[in-house]
């Protein structure tokens, strides 16, 4: 990946401070997302670890999917939605997991054979517990998870330690 594209990226990513609410630093993609160089590069840089590695990408709601979208088409690979509870028709994998205040549960549809080899995606690692969730649910669904890559780890959420194979292309 091209490093001057890639630093560009890094600072496309807006921070928004007390979003969705007071004392959060929101870290916001859209910027980055709009710039074709700086998405290119990320998308490259999120996949070159794991080049041939992987039969299919794993994009988590809402902002995964605009990742793994990216990364499907430039790996030559297809692409399984894992979606926040009752979006999908026929779920076959469900995952509960804890947040700050209350639950989240994701869920995926069996659309990977046994043995299936995902890289699993989302925008941010923050506390680990939704990439944590989507391994489970990979897992699951017979899938074997060989990665997990992130544009931006935010390292005092500690979020590591729940996913310490993950690749973060930037680090706050
Ligand atoms: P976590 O489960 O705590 O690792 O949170 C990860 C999920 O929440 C990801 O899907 C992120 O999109 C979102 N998220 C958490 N914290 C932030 C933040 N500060 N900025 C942007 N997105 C965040």
């Amino acid at each position: 990946p091209n490093a001057d594209a890639l630093t560009r990226a890094e600072s496309l990513i807006r921070t928004v401070p007390d979003y969705p609410e007071p004392g959060v630093l929101f870290r916001d993609i859209t910027p980055l997302l709009a710039d074709a160089v700086a998405l290119r590069a990320c998308i490259d840089g999120l996949i070159a670890p794991f080049a041939g590695q992987f039969d299919v990408v794993a994009g988590i709601e809402a902002r995964g999917f605009l990742i793994a979208g990216a990364v499907a088409t430039v790996a030559n690979v297809g692409l399984v939605p894992i979606r926040k509870a009752g979006k999908l028709p026929r779920p076959a994998a469900s995952v509960s997991y804890a947040l700050e205040y209350g639950t989240a549960t994701i869920e995926a549809h069996d659309d990977i054979a046994q043995g299936t080899r995902v890289l699993l995606l989302d925008d941010v690692l923050a506390t680990g517990g939704t990439l944590a969730a989507g391994h489970q649910v990979v897992a699951e669904l017979g899938g074997v998870v060989v990665g997990t890559a992130v544009l931006m780890e935010l390292a005092a959420l500690g979020g590591r330690a729940l996913v310490p194979d993950t690749h973060a292309l930037f680090t706050v």
